[in-house]
């Protein structure tokens, strides 16, 4: 029998997702082996703390706080660490030589991701990042991969577990964003600093990648329009559930055509109004999802866990198997394209609907002079629901009225909104969501 060449392994990161990845690489080195067709050494393990204690038990030998060294001399790099820097000139100095790279960091792609990808191509090395949008869930192999030969006109994901557990939490329980929080703060689900989770930017991020694969065009994280959850309250949730939705925070990019005729991909991310019917409506929890509709394939959903650290370490894996397969038998390292060049579309161009919860003066004529304002900026009503409420001490009664729009360029329903606020009979504009998949 043929002696299996072996490849040299970095790891960079022994935390959550590295531990587990380095757990896999030692016990199921054989069937990587079989697989792959060379034995997956790993070579050494950076971290910054040499005596910190680990989530699993590994060879102390293998440590080192000398990540340079480590990756001037591996086949492979795997960068778990997170955060931009030292990772990114670890990435470039591991590509410079020669070695290819999986990474889970998505702040970093989104940040820097064009400097990376040009390094790897100039440097014909493959640079893998399944991990970084969605965790577990196979999703950036079969954009780039499967439907490659397909064309993909949408894609919307819940690609944040902790936001979509706060909504899941609101939904179900009721609770105000705060105590939903807190709730997913105890139990581990957020983080004690949530910002880049629930104002969106850690989806953002994602968003950016699933573009740049699903349209061949590299969108950098300017060309995300972000909105986080912090503005959904209890009541838009009540509301939503009253009329037969669900509120996601869900990352968007589509093909559309502006006003002037020009075609682009909208990207972005905000809370969103959908069906209780809509698959992505059934996704719990801190789970992820990708829902993707493509012209041939038509409509497709990928599921799964969308973090924690062995989950990850499984995405983690499958590039560094593909990967070494490159490498045992040749090829180019080349692994997107980027010959759409298709803009990047402002928000304003983009298509939805929208839902609008108003507090009324319950007089004769309201619902005329909004629908009136609605009609003269072309936009046209699809439900107008009416709840009269009585204030027990005043004796005075106001109207609440929840609308949902029919599909219409969101610079128009913009200035519908604006509009309706000048209104006089409007006590205030209570919630103002997009909808999808209606
Ligand atoms: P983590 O638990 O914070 O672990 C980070 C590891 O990197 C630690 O072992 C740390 O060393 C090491 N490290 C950090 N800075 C370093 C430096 N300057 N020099 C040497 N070592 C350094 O992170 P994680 O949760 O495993 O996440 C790793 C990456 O995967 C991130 O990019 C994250 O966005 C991505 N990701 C994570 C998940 C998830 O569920 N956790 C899911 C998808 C993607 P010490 O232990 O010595 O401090």
């Amino acid at each position: 029998m043929t002696e299996l060449r072996t490849l040299k392994v970095a790891l960079l990161g022994c935390g959550n997702v590295g531990a587990q990845v380095a757990r896999i690489l030692i016990d199921d080195a054989d069937a990587l082996a079989a697989r792959t067709g060379a034995r997956l050494e790993l070579s050494g393990i950076a971290v910054r703390n040499l005596d910190a204690e680990r989530d699993v038990e590994l060879p102390q030998e293998l440590f080192t706080a000398d990540a340079e060294t480590l990756v001037k001399d591996a086949d492979v790099v795997i960068e778990l660490m997170g955060g931009i820097e030292p990772a990114r000139t670890l990435i470039l100095t591991a590509m410079r030589h020669g070695s290819c790279v999986v990474t889970g960091n998505k702040a970093l792609l989104a940040q820097d991701g064009p400097t990376l990808y040009e390094e790897a191509d100039k440097a014909g090395v493959q640079l893998s990042y399944e991990a970084a949008v969605a965790g577990a869930i196979p999703i950036l192999r079969p954009i780039r991969d499967s439907l490659s030969g397909d064309r993909i006109t949408r894609v919307l994901g819940i690609v944040n577990g902790t936001t979509n557990f706060i909504l899941d939490q609101m939904d179900s329980t009721g609770a105000q964003f705060a105590d939903a929080l807190a709730e997913a703060q105890r139990l581990g689900y957020a983080e004690a600093d949530p910002t880049a989770d629930v104002e969106g930017y850690d989806a953002a991020a994602k968003a950016a990648i699933l573009a740049s694969l699903s349209f061949h065009t590299r969108f950098a994280l300017e060309d995300v329009s972000c909105e986080g959850i912090t503005a959904v309250s209890a009541a838009d949730i009540a509301a939503a559930k009253e009329a037969g939705f669900v509120i996601k925070l869900l990352a968007i990019a589509e093909k559309l055509t502006d006003e002037d005729g020009k075609t682009g991909v909208s990207v972005r991310v905000h809370p969103t109004l959908l069906p209780r019917e809509h698959p992505l409506a059934a996704v719990r929890g801190a789970f992820n999802a990708v829902f993707i509709e493509a012209e041939n394939a038509g409509e497709l959903m990928f599921y799964g866990q969308g973090a924690g650290g062995t989950p990850t370490a499984s995405a983690v894996l499958g590039d560094l198997v593909s990967a070494a397969r490159r490498i045992v038998l040749g090829g180019p390292g080349r692994t997107e394209t980027t010959t759409g060049h298709v803009p990047a579309l402002p928000i304003d161009a983009s298509i939805t609907s929208y839902y609008i919860g108003l507090d009324v003066a319950d007089q004769p004529g309201v619902l005329a002079r909004i629908a009136q304002l609605f009609a003269e900026h072309g936009v046209s009503i699809e439900i107008m629901r009416q709840t009269i409420h009585r204030d027990a001490d005043s004796n005075v009664e106001s109207a609440e009225l929840r609308i949902v729009t029919h599909r219409a360029r969101e610079s128009a329903l913009a200035a519908t909104v604006k509009a309706v606020k000048g209104l006089d009979v409007i006590n205030s504009v209570t919630s103002v969501l997009r909808v999808e998949g209606v």
